[in-house]
């Protein structure tokens, strides 16, 4: 696979993190052909920070 070639069958790897029109999204790229996309985090299911056993470390 090279250049503008896209697989059949992408294989998907997230690669981190990016706030985009300010909603948080997941970057996905394809391992074998380096298409990527942004996957939108739902604000539905965000919870607050203080809810978190994290806040309390
Ligand atoms: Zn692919």
């Amino acid at each position: 696979m090279s250049g503008t070639e896209r697989c059949e069958t992408h294989v998907w790897a997230s690669v981190g993190i990016t706030a985009r029109d300010g909603v948080v999204c997941r970057i996905w790229e394809c391992e074998q052909c380096q298409v990527w996309t942004a996957e939108p985090f739902a604000p539905e299911r965000e919870i607050a920070w203080d809810e978190t056993w994290l806040s309390e470390r």
